[in-house]
């Protein structure tokens, strides 16, 4: 079972590992095709605002045009390469596009949050290359959002905070996503310039379940507090819905309102009324 490999080094390689690479190269394989046929599409989910009952932002979520592989499974893979610095251009070129089409058909657009990864967010181009869309597409940058995850900061954490601060003063808004998940919690709300917080999904779903949904009432005030929005994630039932709004939720995202939508149904319910829910 242990292979020598090299000088000095043995590499254990068992079957489980074995398999694990092969899945890995399999899914960059599939990425690097999807890529080359120009099969990658973005989906379009609305936040919604709780008081106005209407769509403040979508989220734009990637997927591979007829392959069912979830995101959650190929964005780790495509980041342990140099993939997913493409598929990021990718991601930002499509949704500046989309939001530039939407506001030449005259239509009330929204803005477009998209999910930076950390190596993506700590590469030396990023932020010229957001810039230089942006400018292309002539489209104003609030209409672009970011939501990062606290892994970010394992980089450099200085030199985040600067590359947070100086895409906030292009009037680029970010949100702190999977909140709740990592090791994270309160203290990289003290320090990081964000916008909004989004609450996982298993977070709420973990306290809903243990019947402390108080704490996540607390933890809304306390980003409340410090000047910062909420978002929940993963609302999929009206009793979720009602006791967010409750303890003073700001927006809400889930299957209750919508699933993730293509480009022409995005179109359809860019200012549609949720209050009739
Ligand atoms: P995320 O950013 O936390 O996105 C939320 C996920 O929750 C999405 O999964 C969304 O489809 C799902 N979701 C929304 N509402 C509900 C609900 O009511 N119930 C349930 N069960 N799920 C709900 P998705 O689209 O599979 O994406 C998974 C993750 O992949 C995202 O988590 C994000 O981290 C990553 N991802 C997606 N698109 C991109 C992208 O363009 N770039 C990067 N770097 N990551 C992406
Ligand atoms: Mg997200
Ligand atoms: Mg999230
Ligand atoms: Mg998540």
């Amino acid at each position: 079972k242990a292979k020598f490999s090299g000088k000095n080094k043995y590499l254990l390689f068992n079957e489980e590992m074995k398999i694990e690479f092969n899945e890995k190269i399999n899914i960059e394989n599939i990425l690097r095709k999807a890529i080359k046929e120009e099969k990658l599409l973005i989906k379009y989910q609305p936040v919604v605002d709780v008081d106005t009952g209407k769509t403040i932002y979508f989220e734009a979520l990637l997927r591979l045009e007829n392959i069912n592989i979830s995101p959650a499974v190929f964005i780790p893979t495509a980041e342990e390469s140099e993939i997913i610095i493409q598929i990021g251009k990718w991601v930002i070129a499509e949704v500046a596009g989309q939001i530039k089409k939407w506001k030449e058909k005259g239509l009330p657009v929204k803005p477009v949050a998209i999910n930076i990864s950390p190596k993506q967010f700590s590469d030396s181009k990023f932020i010229k290359y957001l810039v230089q869309t942006i400018k292309q597409n002539e489209i104003d940058p609030s209409l672009i959002e970011l939501e990062i995850t606290e892994n970010v900061l394992l980089e450099n954490k200085q030199e985040t905070i600067e590359r947070l601060n100086a895409i906030k003063k292009l009037g680029i808004k970010i949100a702190l996503d999977d909140f709740g998940t990592g090791y994270s919690s309160l203290n990289y709300l003290t320090y990081m310039p964000i916008d909004k917080i989004k609450m996982d999904k298993s977070l709420k779903d973990k306290f809903i379940e243990l019947d402390k949904i108080q704490i996540i009432d607390s933890m809304i005030s306390i980003a409340h507090g410090l000047g910062l929005k909420v978002v929940a994630e993963g609302v999929e039932e009206l009793e979720e819905y009602k006791r967010l709004k409750k303890g003073k939720c700001d927006y809400m995202q889930g299957y209750f309102f919508s699933k993730p939508v293509g480009k022409e149904e995005a179109e359809k319910i860019l200012d549609y009324d949720y209050k009739s829910f």
